[in-house]
């Protein structure tokens, strides 16, 4: 069984995978400058069209040096060498990191986050930081201050979000692969919607040190890549525990996780309704066939508190978000307008740095959490969590992964989503494994067409806590039946 990652290609060096650009640069059919050249070139030219990127940074010669020393040398790290493009939440030494948000757009860096410190020391390269909605809220990247991000399959349509900046620029070879945040699924369901391959790691695997936050208890970074085993690839490196995040988990803490040649597909179709388009559900079906061809079995499934997984979410992570954000006052932090009084620096700073959606969720988590409501809304919330979570450990009894369509429908225009809660309902399938911690994937299952376009969409899967490589296995199983 041959990854198809692994045959050789006759690509430009931009449109490789990580596997490809690792193996071509050893095998001496390309430098790291030459690579580095071709992303950076690609990335130039495309990013007046597409605003995947906030800003391309200038090549680092020391970094790209010794990246290519180390490659000589016989260095084995895959990432050596290889140009990534992060996103803006992400904190990367001496470059800004703004959220997408004018509250934080003059803010620099002083620290690498933890995952950055570990791809420098894999020898990786940062392209630039990419677009973004404001502070990882939304599923467009509408929402960003700086302009909405264009989906290269058809510019006329969102991306996805919130990484949908991240999704783009891997999408249109711009980046060899990228990182995201994912705190309802703003990894995968850019992932689903570009084509691509996206990870959300177990709460707790990553270390979200120099992550800006979002919602604490929901949060992961994780990578966003063309093929299944580069997702494995920056997830091996960017994982493991942190002493500057005491939410990170050792290996095993959950037992180890067996995986199976052969894996049990849980299937909730009593979940999958007529909200899902039809041809999607149509490609889904057909992806499940093919998986059961190769010797997975599908069974039946009953998730019966998923229905409330969405509504739950929307009540603990605005909750989240206004704890988070509070810090952000012009005083403390951030974007500073002064005004008469105290009260009116606050008030302008605050009215002038949050975006529309950011405001939003602050005024909805501040209500869900204040004296009279907590009990109605966060607490009830935070219960239906605990449930979700019990009946998906129960129906991992019968299976070893759950599978939706990553979304409903494929990639959707700017504007068509701008009701609140219709932007809301893309993530009815991705909040619940934030919600439960669980690790999942989305992987790319074909296109849809939409207006003579073949636009892609992606199938979903979740696995038990640090389950991850029966995802890897499930992931390479959907892109072998393609
Ligand atoms: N789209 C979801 C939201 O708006 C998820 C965002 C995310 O995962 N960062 O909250």
């Amino acid at each position: 069984m041959t990854n198809p990652s692994t045959k050789p290609r006759d690509l430009r060096p931009n449109e490789m995978t990580i596997v490809e650009a690792a193996r071509a640069l050893r095998a001496r059919e390309l430098t790291v400058r030459e690579l580095w050249d071709a992303c950076a070139t690609a990335a130039h030219a495309k990013n007046p069209e597409l605003n995947a990127y906030l800003e391309l940074f200038a090549a680092d010669d020391t970094a790209i040096e010794l990246a290519q020393k180390r490659i000589d040398a016989g260095d084995a790290s895959p990432l050596c060498g290889i140009p990534l493009a992060i996103k803006d939440n992400i904190l990367i030494e001496g470059k800004i990191a703004s959220a997408a948000s004018k509250m934080l757009e003059n803010y620099t860096a002083t620290y690498d986050a933890t995952v950055i410190k570990k791809l420098k020391e894999a020898g990786a390269l940062f392209l630039g930081r990419t677009n973004m909605d404001e502070f990882a809220m939304g599923s467009s990247t509408e929402h960003s201050a700086f302009g909405a991000t264009r989906n290269p399959h058809d510019t006329s349509r969102v991306p996805g979000g919130s990484s949908g900046g991240s999704a783009a620029a891997v999408a249109a070879h711009l980046a060899i692969a990228a990182l995201g945040t994912d705190t309802g699924g703003s990894i995968r369901q850019p992932a689903g919607l570009t084509g691509l391959v996206g990870l959300k790691p177990t709460y707790g695997a990553v270390s979200r040190n120099g992550a800006i936050a979002m919602g604490s208890s929901l949060d992961q970074i994780g990578p966003l890549t063309k093929t299944v085993e580069d997702a494995r690839i920056l997830y091996d490196t960017i994982r493991g525990i942190d002493p500057l995040d005491s939410t990170t988990i050792p290996d095993g803490l959950y037992s180890a996780r067996q995986t199976a040649e052969h894996l049990r597909i849980g299937v909730p179709r009593h979940l999958l309704g007529e909200s899902v388009n039809a041809d999607v559900r149509a490609a889904f079906d057909a992806t499940l066939a093919k998986l059961e061809q190769q010797g997975h079995t599908l069974v039946d499934v009953e998730l019966p508190t998923s229905g409330h997984a969405l509504a739950a979410y929307y009540v603990i992570m605005p909750a989240e978000v206004s704890a988070n954000l509070a810090r952000l006052d012009g005083i403390r932090y951030g974007h500073a307008a002064r005004g008469a009084a105290l009260l009116d620096d606050y008030l302008l700073s605050r009215t002038e740095g949050f975006g529309p959606e950011t405001r939003r969720r602050i005024l909805l988590g501040t209500f869900v959490l204040s004296s009279g409501y907590i009990d109605a809304y966060y607490r009830k919330a935070d219960a239906a969590r605990a449930v979700l979570r019990q009946e998906y450990e129960k129906a991992f009894e019968s299976c070893d992964v759950v599978a939706f369509p990553t979304t409903l429908s494929p990639a959707f225009k700017f504007g068509e989503k701008s009701d609140p809660v219709s932007m809301y309902l893309e993530d009815i399938f991705t909040v619940t494994a934030n919600l439960t911690g669980m690790p999942a994937l989305s992987a790319p299952m074909g296109t849809v067409e939409r207006d003579g376009k073949a636009l892609p969409i992606g199938i979903h899967f979740t696995a038990l806590h640090q389950a991850e490589e029966t995802l890897f296995t499930i992931g390479n199983a959907v892109e072998r039946s393609r």
